[in-house]
């Protein structure tokens, strides 16, 4: 097995090249080493793989697997951490992330604005003895407060689903490592593309691979990036153990998805800058929220710390849920579904499906109100978009 190294290449490079491992056949594309296990050659070869593997041995699917470990290696080049493990989704990594150095008795801060599963896993950490604190993530003071010497890990999302409010990150991991803390980022709409993480501060990084790796909404998965003692040592026991394994066929998938991801995600930002601003005094929306345009309350930080606004876009429809409703219902080209990242745009409305469970006055604290939309922009003419949707918000 040869292996392709691309380091110090541009990300763009990496991201087609980094990790390649072929087989004596010099197969060019990636192979997919769709078996569960490996044949040792002697009982003797068997017992010294179970004591430990090397870089390039394997035992069992759930451990690991070469198509999966090419996974592996490349986004963790393109992200800048010295290794990675991949999921079977995007909750798996996070489970993974945070149940596998978490301990009884141990406190973690976590920002409110969350994905709902991910308030899920923290629910169950607080459950088998994790104190858990919530603390609005845009509000540093409310970190500096929450934050105490020896908790073990910060959590949130670099960019919020849905009111796409933009953490500090440096400024968070800062504070977050004077207590001796480790910073994990959700950094999904962040994409890796846009994403500066490791050199802000991040310690691991936490991606759902199933919204812009993949690109094409085919397949879930997730991955945790993080330091080769973290992920090996750590993340790596939990989840051989526990099952959160990648199907092989998934991570070629994922493989082929971040050689395109640049392409695509610059693409989905370009047209999604575009799109914000044609909307942004549309007579239908009380909002547009999008952290590319000037009058995002964190417009600035955005611009440090990931250059782009992303492809996700939130619009406030005035009228509430049934001028968001009717509007949805008219749209043509743009899909009502849940999923982001996809080269389909896809919009959804997050207080009657993605957090429907949450209070009402959780709900109304998120600013998920009866007539937020949340729009994800595929890569379809930007024009054709702006038509679909003022098309639709006109009746
Ligand atoms: C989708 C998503 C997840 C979960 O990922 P799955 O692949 O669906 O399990 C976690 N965090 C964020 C921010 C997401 O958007």
């Amino acid at each position: 097995m040869s292996v392709t190294s691309a380091k110090g290449l541009h990300p763009r490079t990496q991201a087609v090249h980094h990790g390649t491992r072929r087989s004596q056949y010099g197969e060019m594309a990636e192979a997919i080493f769709l078996t569960q296990g490996f044949v040792y050659d002697s009982a003797e070869q068997a017992e010294a793989r179970f004591q430990g593997t090397g870089d390039d041995e394997f035992i069992y699917a759930r451990y690991g697997n070469p198509t999966s470990r090419m996974f592996e290696d490349r986004i963790a080049a393109l992200e800048g951490t010295e290794d990675a493990f991949a999921t079977a989704s995007g909750m798996a990594a996070v489970n993974g992330a945070m149940f596998s150095m978490c301990a009884p008795g141990d406190h973690v801060v976590a920002a409110r604005a969350l994905f709902g599963s991910c308030l899920y896993v923290l629910d169950l950490l607080a459950k088998f003895g994790v104190e858990v604190s919530y603390v609005d993530g845009t509000d540093l003071d409310q970190w500096r407060a929450a934050l105490r010497p020896g908790t073990r890990a910060v959590f949130f999302e670099s960019v919020s689903n849905p009111g796409l409010e933009v953490i500090d990150l440096k400024s968070v991991a800062d504070m977050a490592h004077a207590v001796g803390a480790t910073v994990v980022v959700d950094n999904v709409f962040a994409t890796p593309v846009f994403s500066r993480a490791v050199d802000q501060g991040a310690d691991v990084i936490v991606y759902s691979a199933t919204k812009h790796i993949d690109g094409g909404g085919r397949a879930l998965a997730g991955v945790i990036c993080g330091t080769r003692d973290y992920i090996r040592n750590t993340v790596e026991p939990y989840l051989k153990h526990t099952g959160g394994a990648i199907s092989p066929f998934h991570s070629w998938i994922m493989l082929n998805g971040l050689a395109t991801m640049d392409l695509r995600v610059r693409a989905q930002a370009d047209s999604a800058l575009t799109i914000a601003r044609a909307l942004q005094d549309h007579p239908g929306l009380s909002r547009v929220i999008y952290p590319g345009l000037p009058d995002h309350p964190q417009h600035d930080l955005a611009m440090a710390q990931m250059g782009s606004g992303g492809t996700m876009i939130a619009v406030e429809v005035a009228g509430g849920k049934d001028a968001a409703f009717a509007a949805l219902d008219r749209l043509r080209i743009i899909r009502i579904s849940n999923n982001l990242g996809d080269a389909k745009s896809i919009v959804t409305h997050p207080a009657t499906t993605t957090h429907q469970r949450l209070s009402d006055e959780a709900k109304a604290h998120l600013g998920i109100t009866p007539g937020l939309l949340r729009i994800s922009i595929g890569l379809e003419d930007a024009q054709d978009l702006i038509d679909d949707l003022t098309g639709a918000l006109a009746g």
